[in-house]
């Protein structure tokens, strides 16, 4: 009978091959089988784990051609075949990425298996675009949140009085919802939002507006997934540096979209 294999959980960072970590280029370097995102740095992995078979299981939004449980039986099917497995995901594999699943599916069956961290999209998308989450005496805390589906009005309520920012990963789909109901629960309407499109790649767009506009604005440029949507005053921070600079900028210029 063969060894069961191993099987890494690898976190790839938001899309940029720099932010790979050294134990992620060391876990794929050691690869048979790599089990990829869309959202990994994928597109020099023949370089990166050349001894491996690459199998795209990509997820898009409404399109998942593998589903969950497919891919954790290939998961598990490689490594009790003998094979080194990398799953290698987006961002870091335990925000929002059914990492955990993965992990118990291996355990079911007495599978060894560790979890190589990443630099996750929600701090990283918003730094890129110059957006701080915290900044003293601005925001001393940051809350990230799951836009797959709707949130509850006492999810909104509580999120609109922590005063914090707010940073929203799969959001463009439900930003109506979103906005609506921190508005209904009391979240200024010129608290400042930022949404940034395909952070990393040549393609990255933030466009700015507040949370009254916003979901006009979002229409207007025609805002697609993938986004980070940041919500709170550190938006203001992305201009200059100077929130009394940003305050007194001109309303038409903070709707306008840059970058
Ligand atoms: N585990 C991942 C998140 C998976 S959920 C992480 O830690 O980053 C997928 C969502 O992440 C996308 O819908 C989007 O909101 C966000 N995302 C991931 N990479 C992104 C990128 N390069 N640019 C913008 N958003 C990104």
């Amino acid at each position: 009978m063969t060894d069961a294999g191993t099987v890494a959980l690898v976190g790839g960072g938001p899309g940029d091959e720099s932010l790979l970590t050294a134990a992620a280029l060391a876990a794929l370097g050691r690869a048979d089988v790599v089990l990829y995102d869309r959202l990994a740095p994928h597109h020099r992995l023949s370089e990166l784990a050349p001894n491996a078979t690459l199998i795209d299981v990509g997820k898009r939004p409404g399109h998942h051609p593998i589903g969950q449980g497919g891919i954790e039986a290939q998961i598990v099917a490689h490594a009790l075949g003998g094979s080194n497995v990398v799953r290698f995901k987006g961002g870091d594999p335990y925000v929002f990425g059914r990492g955990s699943e993965e992990v118990l599916a291996c355990h079911r069956e007495g599978i060894p298996v560790k979890v190589i961290p990443g630099v996750t999209s929600a701090v990283a998308v918003p730094a890129s675009a110059g957006i701080p989450l915290t900044h003293r005496g601005v925001s001393h805390m940051f809350t990230v949140v799951s836009g797959h589906a709707p949130l509850t009005d006492a999810e909104h309520r509580h999120l609109a009085g922590l005063g914090g920012t707010i940073v929203v990963l799969m959001g463009v789909g439900t930003l109506a919802t979103l906005t609506q109901g921190l508005l209904r629960e009391g979240l200024a309407p010129d608290t400042p939002v930022a949404i940034i499109e395909r952070g990393f790649s040549e393609k990255q767009r933030t466009t700015i507006a507040d949370l009254s506009s916003v979901v006009h604005v979002a229409a207007q440029v025609e805002v697609r997934s993938p986004a980070v949507l940041v919500i709170g005053r550190v938006v203001d921070l992305a201009f200059d540096g100077h929130l009394d600079a940003a305050a007194l900028m001109d309303r038409a210029s903070r709707l306008a979209a840059f970058q």
